[in-house]
């Protein structure tokens, strides 16, 4: 049989080998294997040049037994029904695993937000709330930004909704611009995030981090604050960073042995809006194309751009040399990966565990939100290290009590907490 890439049905099938080494019985497994509410809905939005498009959006709450359902909006071309269940039903885990009092959600709608104006993003922003918002609420389910999303797209959106509600409802969303009721920290989180989980990871594997290397995919949000915790707080360098170059319509790698200088490309992305091929070559870099990013010489891998990269074909060219995977990105192994992974003994910090930096953030934000008093930024930073570490530990020690992989683990202290709270809500 061929190897899937559908997120869902890798989502289901992780979840499914886990519950079954748990011993989940089945009415257990048939309500967490499927979201508990799914919307799919039409958001018709009048484009500057005066015609009308319909757009799809799409919101899945997948389980709010321990909380409001939170997820972030994904706006990107190929966002599909199965991507969006795949993402909120690991949203849940992620809650869960970082010990939040939220459950599982996600959204989206089909459009490459490159190709909208402002006038055009600021209307379909305001549409997708106005189709959904009898289902959102800051006790009911809660967005944030995602891929193709940013912080102003929030306010708007916390803005639509207050008005439909009738009051200010800062707390209806997270990820909003700091000022308009944001998180000093958000923009920062899930990078950040990251690397307090490979600080520990290192310090597990004994690596001394000031001598590793990191090959990184993507340069978005996640990709970009990794990078630079891996440089500026773990002294390590990163030789590699991917990004999807619309003039090439391809993923392209940057690459220098002798480390990226990462605050450069990031002051080129804001400009720009992505890294520029010219103004990388400038700097004395190499373009590398297709999946180079995974065939550097490194020590560290982070994938941090979009779901189902690291896949059985794709695992057989990375080096000998990588001894830890950490997972910026969604669901960005396939179970055939994970098999490579377990055999060559490459130590994998798994997605919802990884990268829960910017939903404990978001948590913050809204907990912030309503005291209606905000923290300074070390504040939101120290809290978050003490969060991201802790649920670093307590899946570390359960893969070493269990001796299983570190996945595994991880969804052993997520369901058993979700578990608890249905059994506790009287569901099961
Ligand atoms: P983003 O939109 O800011 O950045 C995405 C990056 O990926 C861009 O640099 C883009 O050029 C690059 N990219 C797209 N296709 C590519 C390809 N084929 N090859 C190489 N690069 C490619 O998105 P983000 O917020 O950084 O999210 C990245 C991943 O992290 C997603 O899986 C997302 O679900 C996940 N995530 C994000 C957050 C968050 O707080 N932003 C939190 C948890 C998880």
């Amino acid at each position: 049989m061929s190897e899937t890439t559908n997120a869902f049905q890798i989502a289901q099938a992780q979840f499914d080998g886990v519950a079954a080494q748990l011993g989940l019985e089945p009415h257990v497994r048939e309500i967490l294997r499927w979201p508990r509410r799914e919307f799919k809905f039409q958001i018709p939005v009048r484009m500057d040049d005066g015609s009308q498009q319909v757009f799809f959006g799409y919101r899945v709450q997948h389980n709010d037994s321990r909380g409001p359902t939170k997820g972030g909006i994904r706006f990107h071309a190929s966002e599909t029904m199965d991507t969006v269940r795949a993402l909120a039903m690991w949203m849940t885990w992620k809650c869960a695993v970082a010990e939040i009092p939220l459950g599982g959600g996600k959204g989206g709608v089909a459009v490459d937000s490159a190709t909208l104006t402002i006038r055009e993003k600021e209307h379909l922003c305001r549409g997708w709330v106005a189709a959904i918002h009898k289902n959102l609420g800051p006790r009911i389910d809660v967005p944030a930004p995602d891929v193709g999303t940013t912080a102003q797209m929030m306010g708007w959106m916390m803005d639509e909704y207050s008005k439909l509600a009738g009051e200010y409802t800062p707390g209806v969303i997270t990820g909003k611009p700091v000022g308009g009721g944001g998180s000093l920290g958000r923009r920062e989180a899930t990078g950040y995030g990251v690397i307090y989980t490979v600080r520990e990871a290192m310090k597990h594997l004994k690596m001394d981090s000031k001598k590793a290397s990191a090959s990184v995919q993507g340069f978005g949000n996640v990709a970009q604050y990794a990078s630079r915790g891996f440089t500026e707080q773990l002294g390590g360098k990163v030789v590699c960073v991917s990004y999807w170059d619309r003039n090439e319509k391809a993923a392209l790698s940057v690459v220098s042995p002798k480390g990226l200088d990462i605050a450069f490309l990031q002051s080129v992305t804001d400009e720009y809006g992505s890294i520029l091929k010219d103004k990388a070559i400038e700097a004395g870099y190499k373009i590398e194309h297709g999946d180079a990013w995974l065939e550097q010489d490194v020590d560290v891998l982070i994938p941090a751009a979009l779901e189902s990269q690291l896949t059985g074909q794709t695992v057989q060219k990375i080096s000998d040399k990588v001894k830890l995977v950490a997972e910026g990105a969604n669901g960005p192994t396939t179970p055939e990966a994970d098999e490579h992974f377990k055999k060559n003994n490459i130590f994998v910090i798994p997605d919802f565990l990884c990268n829960a930096g910017g939903v404990t953030v978001s948590y913050f934000e809204g907990v912030q939100n309503d005291m209606n008093y905000y923290w300074a930024l070390d504040e939101v930073l120290q809290r978050l290290d003490t969060k991201m570490t802790a649920a670093f530990e307590h899946v570390l020690e359960v893969a070493e009590r269990e001796k299983a992989y570190m996945r595994d683990a991880a969804y052993m202290v997520a369901i058993g907490s979700v578990v608890e709270a249905m059994e506790l809500r009287g569901w099961l």
